[in-house]
């Protein structure tokens, strides 16, 4: 039996007909508003990834640099939902990596040729492309905040050297003795690389450089991009890596991505590394796929070896790396805790 019979559809009255259009228009501009949202939410969800450097980790200290970089992503992750911006959520997580004394940026930085210790970094706001940079410094905690000051207060944006320290010292930059910035461990390496008289450019050996880096989006679609190290041990005195070089140490560009690199500086910047793997997702690959092109590129053009940490401008991340290990972590909005690995 055709049950359908068994109703009689009701004709409905022009008043219920409007009103059932209304529903109908109401619930459709309802669901796409809410798709539009859900979108805009996604979009904007405040993000950061940090690396602690790439190279070969050793196995006894793998849980320093596991610990230091989730410690690191939290503390981004903290001043981006107080409403930092990106910028000050790059320059936290990599103050707390600087602090450390297992990384190899600020305390913990190896040393020179000559005993000392000279670093490099940078940090870049994808919103404006305005970059500050700081090279060959000296007696500095916390290079990356002087780069900041640099980008913040110059129209330069690089400072080298002598240079650098005393505008550090004219910003109310405390000047940290070169003992206070040693560590235990870097001592160590640098009395043995002494001993065996390696020469900086044999030095091209699996040993960890641990340079520091983030990236970061804010809830404002904003990108910033960051970057610290020591740079390789026993190197030339003035001798100058790819970490605060724009394009090759970092990149950010609101339209593209952002990016941060580690590993072998001299062929990270033949490769302008970071800029390559922000082309790479302006280019329509995903995050993840820039990040290993940009590697492949590293290793076929110069034989490179290194790793990048990236965010889209939609908050993905990519990590990549041709060296044994490398050490990261990734922190998003309503995470309770990072996701890390080394
Ligand atoms: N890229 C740095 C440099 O060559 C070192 C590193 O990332 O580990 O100075």
């Amino acid at each position: 039996m055709d049950r359908s019979q068994n109703f009689t559809k009701i004709p409905l009255t022009p008043q219920m007909q409007r009103q059932k259009t209304e529903w109908r228009q109401g619930r459709r501009k309802f669901i796409s508003a809410s798709r539009r949202e859900t979108r805009r939410v996604d979009a904007l969800r405040p993000t950061i990834v940090v690396h602690g450097g790439a190279w070969d980790i050793p196995d006894e200290v793998v849980d320093d640099h596991l610990n230091g970089v989730k410690l690191a992503a939290e503390t981004g992750m903290a001043a981006l939902l107080r409403a930092g911006s990106a910028l000050d959520a790059v320059e936290a997580a990599i103050n707390i990596m600087e602090e450390n004394g297992v990384f190899n940026a600020g305390r913990g930085s190896h040393l020179n040729a000559e005993g000392e210790v000279e670093m490099d970094a940078i940090i870049m706001d994808g919103e404006t492309l305005n970059a500050g940079s700081v090279a060959a410094l000296t007696n500095i905690l916390h290079p990356i905040s002087l780069a900041r000051k640099v980008m913040e207060e110059t129209s330069h944006v690089l400072l080298v050297g002598e240079g650098a320290r005393k505008f550090a010292a004219a910003h109310g930059f405390r000047l940290t003795p070169t003992e206070e910035l040693l560590s235990a461990r870097e001592l160590k390496r640098y009395r043995e690389l002494r001993r065996r008289k390696v020469r900086p450019r044999e030095f091209y050996d699996p040993s960890p450089p641990d340079t520091v880096g983030a990236v970061a989006l804010d809830s404002h679609g904003n990108l910033a991009a960051g970057t610290s190290t020591g740079g390789q041990p026993k190197k030339l005195p003035g001798r100058v890596g790819d970490s605060p070089l724009i394009g090759a140490g970092a990149y950010a560009d609101n339209s593209l991505g952002a990016c941060s690199a580690t590993g072998w500086g001299e062929s990270i910047m033949k490769t302008v590394l970071s800029k390559a793997a922000c082309d790479f997702m302006g280019e329509g690959s995903t995050a993840q796929s820039a990040c290993r092109k940009a590697i492949r590129v590293l290793k076929r053009k110069v034989d490179g070896r290194g790793g990048l940490i990236v965010i889209d401008r939609r908050g993905r991340h990519g990590v990549a790396y041709n060296t044994p290990r490398m050490a990261w972590a990734f922190m998003a909005a309503g995470m309770r805790l990072p996701r890390a690995s080394v």
